[in-house]
């Protein structure tokens, strides 16, 4: 029996005072809001529906004037959140449960907070990162009906606005309904519909329809792997046992890093050896997380690991798939969170909210697809993997031909580095021959192909082998150029040079798609010597059709990959010997491994070496071994031909001689010399505007901040410096003017101190922009 008291919040309940608010809960929720970096706020849990909310659930919130989706990070009751009270604003009650099922899991929230501190991100952006976008469609969020008209008439029990609910649903004869059509047809205002809702829901009357994510409960697939036939080398075999011998186990157990770096020459087994731990991980039920940098190299490795685990366990995860597809592979993720699985994806794929990981694989790790360029958080899927590892306990694999070299310098200082120094079969590796353009043909563009490359390309046709040309970044070499006066038609917006485009007869902005016909004479001094410097990748295939015109020749760029099938198609038919030249940018690169291809053409190298930012050795270094790694993969010996202006460069020699120690000691010389990572944290203040001048005071304001703010940490001032602000190399995109600071630092502590310190004391400014990217590694 409940006896009221005098202070109305108190009651007498079984001889006990209680205070029936103190009984209440409350959610911390935090919200998608890349503007604000403290943007948790608090919300009472209804009462009616306390089981459905869980610590990892997504709910409906009202939020000012809107309603927004949020996420529970924390629940508890009054005491728990008295600093919240004491600010004393109005909690709202969360007014839906989107799923039932909870999304994340402590582990997992863990991780998603140290990401929005690292990255000075809130958690609700990383959150919302692991979601796929049908969580956010309101439309999709749909109430069931669970008793039939005829039941409804003998309810007698039903308030008014309850009946209206249910009629209303019971009318439409749907069986699902969506909350935000409901709320529309009854007519009530929000608050009250909700309440209402709460209320149905606690009678068992009507209930959330589990439409995306539904419970299956199949999946007593047994798992029985095809044994791999290979049998390991001893390079292989060591790597394997070293990596087999810290699954499972903790960095306690005298292990010192469960980072491993397999250092393996290009096709010297790495996928297999990590088959293999994949392999073992599934059976001691746990599952493996595998990256591969592009979305396109998802079905060469999915077709490797169905033909060893099944279909049926593998999950694949990146941004490109269907809705239909993303919707499925949620369910298998949701579902069954104890079943072992294989997630299979891009980058984007180290945030997948799986459960009990016991591997996780970065195949072709030094590639700079793993850093999230755009947007927020702009994370490095290694440091997130070394993160997971360390929460969760599992294994991490970096595998590569080309390690970049902080993670090289760091694997050292681990003695985790395992190496495959050798093909397997003992296949030589390919012969490099640096082609001097300079004395093949003088400055003209007419023989894009030299007389070296021409007669090997012609001599593999005719034993009917594969050619695969690349032409890194197009965009790059193929702006108009005037040979009189030196004017490079660039971009009104973004002051990159526009390409040209044969079939529009047009010039292209690859930033924001400005759009410029083609002029013949020079717009500066109206030379009639006004053409397209360099190429594309379109008119190197027209030449090699004009030059090989027996060859069938395909050609691969970006615009392909958007259609995600169109790529597939291109793959198929240079893997299955359909085509004989593959024409492409980086992208043909990385991963293939096709036995067939004996001869590799570098167009011309020149653009990578002269690229503005500290890492552009590093990058041009891996782009040439790794392309130089496509060709003789088979018995067949591989020629890989690299044709420049500027053969001179001492890194043609590390090239040639396939000798990455002897890069990275020179490498890391300079990185300490110079004060770059590994020595230290490179953090990018990057500022936007539409308007220059306010843009670049502005960097300077917080120059002066950052300045002012660092004496207060003695520790910091020794320890770091500033650079800027400089325009950044593409000075302006999207019409908006671009400037950025450098920030080195060796403390991240203090890095942190002292950047939470510059955002809360320093005025936003509406107009300009500040994008901080953490552990830069480009200056574009
Ligand atoms: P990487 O990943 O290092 O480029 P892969 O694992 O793709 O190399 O191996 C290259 C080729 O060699 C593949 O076709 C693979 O099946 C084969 N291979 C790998 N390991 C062995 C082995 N131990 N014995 C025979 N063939 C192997
Ligand atoms: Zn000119
Ligand atoms: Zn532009």
């Amino acid at each position: 029996m409940i006896f009221p008291m005098s202070d109305s919040n108190t009651f007498l309940l079984d001889n006990k005072f209680i205070n029936i608010k103190e009984s209440l809960l409350y959610a911390r929720v935090v919200i998608d809001l890349p503007i604000n970096l403290e943007s948790s706020y608090l919300y009472l849990i209804p009462e009616e529906i306390k089981d459905e909310i869980k610590v990892g659930s997504a709910v409906y919130i009202p939020f000012g004037k809107q309603e927004l989706i949020g996420f529970v990070t924390e629940i508890g009751s009054r005491k728990d959140f008295n600093s919240e009270f004491e600010k004393n604003f109005q909690i709202k009650p969360i007014y839906y449960s989107i799923s039932s099922e909870t999304l994340w899991d402590k582990k997992y929230l863990e991780l998603t907070k140290w990401i929005s501190e690292y990255y000075f991100t809130n958690i609700g952006v990383v959150l919302s990162a692991s979601l796929i976008a049908e969580f956010f469609n309101e439309s999709k969020h749909e109430l069931e009906l669970i008793i039939t008209k005829d039941e409804i008439k003998k309810l007698t029990d039903l308030s008014f606005e309850e009946l209206i609910i249910l009629e209303r649903f019971a009318d439409s004869k749907k069986k699902g309904f969506s909350y935000q059509l409901l709320l529309k047809k009854s007519g009530l205002n929000k608050e009250v519909f909700y309440k209402t809702i709460n209320s149905l829901k606690k009678k068992y009357l009507i209930k959330n329809k589990e439409q995306d994510i539904e419970k299956t409960e199949n999946n007593n697939i047994s798992f029985s792997p095809n044994p791999s036939s290979l049998i390991l080398n001893k390079e292989q075999e060591y790597a394997f046992n070293t990596i087999l011998s810290s699954l499972g186990k903790c960095k306690q157990e005298g292990l010192l890093s469960k980072l491993f770096l397999i250092h393996g020459v290009t096709g010297s087994g790495k996928t297999e050896i990590y088959l293999n731990l994949i392999e073992e991980t599934l059976k001691k039920n746990q599952s493996a997380i595998y990256l591969v940098p592009e979305i396109y190299l998802v079905p060469q490795a999915l077709q490797r690991l169905i033909a060893r685990f099944g279909e049926s366990n593998i999950v694949v995860w990146h941004s490109s798939l269907s809705k239909k597809e993303k919707i499925e592979n949620w369910k298998k993720i949701l579902t069954n969170p104890n079943s072992n699985k294989i997630i299979l994806g891009a980058r984007s794929a180290i945030l997948s909210p799986i459960k009990n990981i016991g591997l996780i694989v970065i195949d072709e790790a030094h590639d700079a697809a793993y850093k999230q360029a755009s947007p927020a958080p702009r994370y490095d899927t290694i440091k997130i993997a070394a993160k997971r590892s360390e929460l969760e306990n599992c294994t991490v694999i970096l595998g590569t031909a080309t390690p970049n070299i902080s993670d090289y310098f760091k694997c050292l200082g681990n003695h985790t580095i395992l190496k495959l120094t050798k093909r397997i079969e003992d296949y030589p590796m390919p012969r490099v021959h640096i082609v001097d353009l300079k004395n093949e043909f003088p400055m003209t563009n007419k023989n894009i192909i030299s007389n070296v490359l021409r007669s090997s390309i012609n001599e593999a046709l005719s034993k009917k082998e594969q050619i695969i040309l690349l032409l890194n970044r197009r965009g790059y070499s193929s702006h108009i150029f005037c040979r009189a006066c030196g004017f490079i038609q660039k971009c009104k917006n973004c002051s990159v040079p526009l390409v040209y485009h044969k079939n529009l007869d047009s010039m292209l902005c690859h930033h924001c798609g400005f759009e410029l016909r083609a002029s013949i004479n020079c717009p500066e001094c109206t030379s009639p010597h006004f053409k397209y410097f360099g190429l594309g990748t379109q008119q190197l295939e027209e030449e090699v059709k004009k030059i090989f015109p027996q060859a069938k020749t395909i050609r691969v760029d970006k615009d392909q990959l958007n259609k995600k099938d169109q790529y597939l198609n291109l793959w198929h038919q240079f893997s299955s010997g359909q085509a004989d030249i593959l024409i492409g940018t980086q992208l043909v690169a990385k991963g293939l491994d096709l036995p067939n291809v004996t001869v590799v053409g570098v167009v011309i190298a020149d653009t990578m070496l002269n690229f503005p930012d500290y890492v552009s050795y590093e990058r041009a270094f891996q782009l040439l071994t790794q392309v130089t790694g496509r060709t003789g993969r088979g018995n067949k010996p591989g020629r890989v031909f690299i044709q420049t202006y500027q053969a001179e460069n001492p890194i043609f020699r590390y090239i040639e001689s396939h000798d990455y120690e002897s890069f990275y000691n020179t490498e890391i010389e300079q990185r300490k010399s110079f004060e770059y990572p590994p020595f230290i944290n490179l953090t990018r203040i990057i500022f936007q505007s539409t308007d220059e001048n306010l843009c670049l005071e502005y960097a300077k304001t917080m120059l002066d901040r950052l300045i002012e703010f660092s004496p207060q940490h003695p520790e910091l001032n020794t320890q770091h410096s500033l650079l800027g602000p400089a325009p950044c190399f593409f000075s302006k995109l999207h019409g908006k003017y671009r400037y950025h600071l450098l920030f080195k630092c060796k403390n991240i502590a203090s890095r942190e101190q002292l950047f939470n310190k510059l955002f809360n004391q320093t005025n936003k400014n509406a107009k300009v922009d500040v994008i901080l990217d953490i552990d830069s590694v480009n200056l574009l």
